[in-house]
């Protein structure tokens, strides 16, 4: 019996958010590209530092990265799309990241279903790649001296890569031909510099539709063999499904898998597994933020140890999905930090199985540690808020709970009447600096509850007067109040916590804090009442109120794990149902709820989404159809991609939809026509992420064209995403030049 421990991955960013600062200061050039480097080098090593005192016995490296790993094999792998090849080094890196002057930058999009994102590889046919190593080599020497033998290499898999490419005019195969000599000379390389073992990240195996790659992982995996360095074949994110008979086939000597997600146990269970293979155990989830139960671990791990003779204890899958540290979250409540487990905790949970499996422990340590943990247990239990009334409110939920009062084409009629071409925005309006500085002030305490509400009135005024003054037909109070659309309720909801320095990268240089979901859900006041009563004080037309929905909600915050995400995505539509019903109250007739994170909540494999769909859009309907019939509810999603889920987004009953569609050239507009989409929508006419205003002119001509996929009766005029982002100076020319071009159109009616 044989039990190893490896990492697959650790945060990059720096436990002060170091990598960030270096970064923005590099971008501003207030530093130089030795310093940037010498700071994310600093940071790497920490982590491999962190790694080797909680001895962690095969740490996996090279993955640290100054803005995204993707990013780097495309460097590394010569895959550089024409527009980029004038450039070299980081001035061509962070063209690509970012863009330049010009020129676009590579896509960006969602890694598999976490919230991280990486930039997608274009590879057109007369790529010709090109091996760039040095870098890779440098860090790995660097490893080396750090670590000894415990530095196994990360490499992103040959199949993964291009599977997650654009790939223009070009198959996959005929690709895979032309890079695999390269990931060969750099296994040969690393062999070379003394590597016992390398990491290569093959998640797209657990793909639904991962069947079809079957040739190609089977070329490429019986080339990389040749270079007689173990191959250590890694997936995560979810089981291997129908392709698990041949994957364990493949010529590596170690694959590993997610005990955490998907149902690989029972692939193991009822295939068998290749015993003369090391089997990696994903089993602390890297995913999720919660502290190891050992009473459910230990029986898990003896089940497989029968299977599997040679095992490897370790997180499900990077580490850079969870902060750094749980314990320096010293404002949080005690009974709640004993059980959160971030990145440092995870890897002293992979210990404590390990020397747990492998009997190093005495009894006396293992009863130790066992109680403990199953004390903060308890402790969590009888302080986390189960909360009875919800409960009961779940239990009596009957399908017209769900379900507007009237139809859509009956309760039109009773809804305000607008002019043609309506025109809205997203809901926020500019995050200026003296916005954020008055939120932090009175976060810190240096402004009383009715100074800071007073500051924040006169904004929500200015905003109300201008969008007036424009001749804007339905009004928003600008959102100047809220740092970010699910923290501010989040703060307000009871059940949720915050840390204080759990950044995770979102992309780039940009990070998020995920709040927690640690208890049942419920709503102790109104939490947007005042500002829209204050806003619609101001003016005569409709203001807007503006809630973020529930699977959004649930999908950007880290999930209990003894309740299902179903049963907490019903318990925030609950408060959100409730705030529903305090803006009709308060006299709103139109109330936008939004949901831009429905789709990223789809799961891996597409045979699940279905299920998934129905809860999500169920959630959705729990907290509107409370809504009185003459009540107008917007929904708004950015990234909008409809093609495959269009069932779901009608059936969402919205009365009028707002959709990111500027930049996909009418394209998301076009799959809602197709489907007979008969509900009102809002398709962004201007791109807000671009600080171009755009003309009349243009705005007029966008307008016209959504013409062709709708009826008058059905568009309505606005931004693509809200505004918070842009400056006044870019948005008040936008905005106005949006009005007036849905003006003149109106006139033509
Ligand atoms: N109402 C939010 C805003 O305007 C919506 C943001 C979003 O779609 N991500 O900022
Ligand atoms: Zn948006």
């Amino acid at each position: 019996m044989a039990i190893t421990t490896s990492t697959l991955g650790y945060p990059r960013i720096g436990k002060n958010r170091e990598v960030k600062k270096a970064l923005e200061s590099f971008w501003r050039s207030e530093i130089t590209a030795d310093e940037l480097l010498q700071t994310a080098r600093e940071i790497e090593e920490q982590g491999w530092k962190t790694q080797a005192e909680a001895n962690i016995k095969k740490i996996g490296i090279g993955d640290a990265t100054l803005y995204d790993q993707v990013l780097d094999w495309v460097i590394r792998l010569g895959l550089i799309p024409a527009r980029f090849q004038a450039f070299s080094g980081l001035e061509r890196y962070f063209a690509m990241a970012r863009g330049k002057e010009g020129i676009a930058a590579l896509e960006m999009t969602k890694w598999f279903d976490t919230n991280y994102h990486y930039l997608v590889p274009e590879i057109s046919a007369d790529i010709k790649p090109e091996a760039n190593f040095e870098d890779f080599l440098a860090t790995v020497k660097r490893a080396k001296n750090f670590l000894g033998e415990r530095a196994i290499p990360i490499i992103i898999g040959p199949v993964t890569l291009l599977r997650l490419s654009r790939l223009e005019g070009v198959e996959l195969g005929e690709v895979l031909t032309q890079i695999l000599p390269l990931y060969k000379t750099l296994l040969t390389e690393l062999k070379a510099l003394g590597m016992v073992e390398v990491q290569l990240h093959e998640p797209a195996l657990v793909f639904g539709n991962a069947e079809q790659l079957k040739p190609h992982y089977q070329t490429a995996y019986a080339e990389l063999s040749q270079a007689n360095l173990p191959i250590h074949l890694v997936t995560y994110f979810d089981d291997l499904g129908e392709t698990y008979p041949w994957v364990i086939e493949l010529p590596v000597s170690a694959i590993s898998l997610d005990f955490t997600r998907g149902h690989n146990l029972d692939l193991i269970k009822t295939r068998g597994w290749k015993r003369d293979k090391r089997l990696g155990v994903g089993i602390v989830d890297a995913r999720n933020v919660w502290q190891i139960r050992p009473d459910k671990i230990f029986p898990l791990l003896s089940e497989i140890q029968t299977l599997a003779p040679e095992i490897s204890i370790q997180p499900s899958a990077s580490l850079q999905f969870v902060p750094y540290d749980a314990s320096r979250e010293k404002q949080l409540p005690e009974a709640l930090r004993n059980v959160l487990s971030f990145a440092e905790q995870k890897l002293q949970e992979v210990e404590f199985l390990d020397r747990t499996l492998s009997e190093e422990n005495t009894q006396l340590e293992q009863e130790l540690t066992e109680d403990l943990i199953a004390n903060n247990w308890d402790a969590f239990q009888q302080f986390s808020p189960a909360n009875e009334r919800v409960k009961k409110q779940l239990q009596a939920l009957t399908t017209d709970t769900f379900k507007r009062s009237l139809p859509y084409t009956e309760r039109i009629q009773k809804q305000v009447k607008l002019p043609a071409f309506p025109t809205t925005t997203i809901g926020s309006f500019p995050q200026t600096k003296a916005v954020r500085k008055l939120r932090s002030s009175y976060k810190k305490g240096e402004l009383t509850q009715a100074e800071y509400q007073a500051q924040i009135d006169t904004h929500i005024a200015y905003c109300i007067g201008l969008q007036e003054g424009m001749g804007m037909d339905v009004l928003v109070h600008g959102e100047f109040e809220r740092s970010d659309m699910v923290e501010f309720f989040g703060q307000q909801l009871e059940g949720y916590a915050f840390t204080v320095h759990g950044w995770v990268q979102s992309y780039g240089s940009r990070y998020v804090r995920p709040p927690i979901i640690f208890g049942d859900i419920s709503r102790p006041h109104s939490m947007t009442v005042r500002e829209f009563k204050v806003a619609q004080s101001y003016t005569e037309k409709p203001v807007k109120g503006m809630l973020t929905g529930p699977v959004t909600m649930l999908n950007w915050s880290y999930p209990r794990t003894e309740i299902s995400r179903q049963e907490q995505a019903f318990q925030l539509a609950l408060a959100i149902r409730e705030e529903v019903a305090d803006l009709e109250a308060a006299g709103a007739q139109f109330i936008q709820v939004d949901e831009p994170a429905m789709r990223e909540g789809l799961p891996l494999k597409q045979q699940r989404w279905n299920e998934y769909l129905s809860w999500a859009v169920d959630a959705f309907r729990l907290c509107t159809g409370i809504a009185q019939p003459q009540t107008q509810i917007h929904t708004h999603m950015c990234y909008s991609e409809f093609g495959d889920i269009m069932e779901s987004i009608q059936q969402l009953d919205a009365d009028v939809i707002s959709i990111e569609d500027s930049r996909s050239n009418n394209e998301t507009l076009m799959q809602l026509t197709n489907a007979g989409y008969s509900h009102q929508v809002g398709p962004g006419v201007y791109d807000v992420h671009s600080p171009a205003v755009p003309t009349l002119k243009t705005l007029q001509e966008n307008v016209q064209k959504c013409r062709q996929y709708l009826p008058v009766s059905q568009i309505w005029v606005n931004p693509d995403c809200g505004l918070k982002t842009r400056n006044w100076q870019e948005v008040i020319p936008a905005t106005r030049n949006m009005v007036q071009a849905a003006l003149n159109l109106r006139q033509e009616q």
